[in-house]
């Protein structure tokens, strides 16, 4: 590939590279650290849950037939043989005319089949209940094996775990599960310009921002984001760092210097390291376009813009899926997943034909209707675009832009 220009692959192509990265090892761990992580392997429950039939309130357990009919006007009469507690596993069978007193989680008597709840009951004295409201099997119960059948997959791998899939495991006694390690990402900030955040304003530099929002998204991707601070546009120095950082981590990106300019040394920079290969040098995304892929020996090295926006962006779109592929998520490129809200847009938004534009928008809220969706404009240099907006509209890059009144989708960010 010849590097002293762009080499410009859809979208679409950049992504079909990064996917042809493997996956991070796999580990076993506690289901107390597994929040967020993805599994490397289905998880089969190993019993049914609930293990038994439980009731859902407070009531009378029942076989629903003898309350079959039963109303205010028109009650059935039960004989209630027992008075459960919600810790106790019942001996006896339930006989037809009887009714249980049952707490909420208290396990069903043998010969019951569903629970009345107390407010639909009155107790005469001498054992007897008053049912005044009818019955059908299996009403305000939990039936054996309803959260999980013993043997059935549960989680497939690839599947990211959430708060509530942690409740099923703790729930079904599984302490440890087998994810891929979480990725370390290592953040290497360059340009002769920037300087660290104490550091005072003045003409001629710059205080690092990528090294600090990298980070935000990194992290949000749910990998362990390590910073490398900033690198002068000087080779040896860059060789240096990013060696140091390709064998500590999964990962490493880049910004700054990712264009063709004189003191641009990321291409350079990786082809330095042994066993490296450029695979693609510009991406047809707005912005964004000055991206870089690269290999040193089978670990991925990314050379984003230095722009504040434009990294931003290609973080979003291109970056923090690629995370998620190598924590093994199964559709990790997938869009579907993302939050996106339907708005009308405010005015025309055109865009070159050819390159997949992410424009930054506002939302407003109405008092009718759906929201209006306004672009806001500005340079990729300039931090406000995003701070200003409320999620990305991407105009794809067969279509040359959108009319007002169009009904978008805004991908909230
Ligand atoms: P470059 O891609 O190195 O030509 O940088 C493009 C623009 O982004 C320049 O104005 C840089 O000063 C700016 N820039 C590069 N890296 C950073 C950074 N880490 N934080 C803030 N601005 C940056
Ligand atoms: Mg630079």
């Amino acid at each position: 590939m010849n590097h002293d220009f762009f080499n410009i692959i859809s979208r679409k192509e950049f992504e079909l590279l990064l996917r042809t990265f493997q996956a991070t090892e796999l580990t076993q761990i506690p289901i107390a650290d597994a929040f967020g992580l993805v599994l490397g392997n289905d998880i089969v429950s190993p019993e049914d849950l609930p293990p038994v039939n439980r009731s859902c309130m407070d009531g009378y357990a029942v076989n629903a037939s003898d309350a079959f009919g039963a109303s205010e006007t028109n009650p059935a009469y039960l004989e209630c043989c027992a008075k459960l507690s919600v810790d106790e596993a019942p001996s006896f069978t339930l006989k037809s005319g009887e009714c249980a007193s049952i707490p909420t989680g208290g396990t069903l008597p043998d010969g019951s089949d569903a629970v009345v709840m107390v407010e639909h009951t009155q107790e005469l004295g001498s054992g007897t209940i008053e049912i005044r409201k009818s019955s059908v099997p299996g009403e305000h119960t939990m039936l054996k094996g309803e959260d999980a059948a013993k043997g059935s997959v549960i989680f497939k791998a690839g599947h990211r775990i959430r708060f509530q899939d942690v409740g099923l495991l703790a729930a079904l006694g599984i302490k440890e599960v087998t994810i891929r390690k979480k990725p370390r990402v290592g953040i290497i900030s360059t340009g002769d310009e920037l300087v660290e955040i104490d550091f005072p304003q003045k003409a001629g530099t710059i205080r690092d921002v990528n090294s600090h929002t990298l980070r935000c998204l990194v992290s949000s991707a749910g990998a362990e984001a390590v910073n490398y601070g900033i690198v002068h546009d000087e080779l040896p120095k860059l060789e240096l760092t990013l060696t140091k950082a390709i064998s500590e981590n999964d990962l490493v990106l880049l910004s700054g210097g990712s264009s063709v300019g004189m003191r641009d040394l990321t291409v350079q920079a990786i082809e330095s390291m042994p066993e490296s290969e450029i695979l693609a040098h510009g991406v047809a995304i707005s912005p964004g376009k000055p991206t870089i892929l690269g290999k040193a020996g089978n670990k991925p090295v990314l050379g984003l813009p230095g722009q504040v926006t434009s990294v931003q962006v290609v973080m979003l779109s291109l970056v923090m899926p690629f995370i998620r592929h190598l924590m093994g998520q199964k559709n990790a490129f997938s869009t579907s997943d993302r939050p996106v809200i339907q708005a009308e847009l405010e005015q025309n938004t055109v865009s070159k034909p050819g390159r997949e534009d992410y424009v930054r928008m506002k939302l407003t809220s109405r008092e009718e209707g759906i929201p209006l969706a306004s672009p806001v404009y500005g340079k990729s240099g300039l931090l406000k675009t995003m701070i200003q907006a409320d999620g990305l509209m991407i105009i794809p890059a067969d279509t040359e832009g959108f009319y007002a009144g169009n009904i978008v989708n805004v991908w909230l960010i």
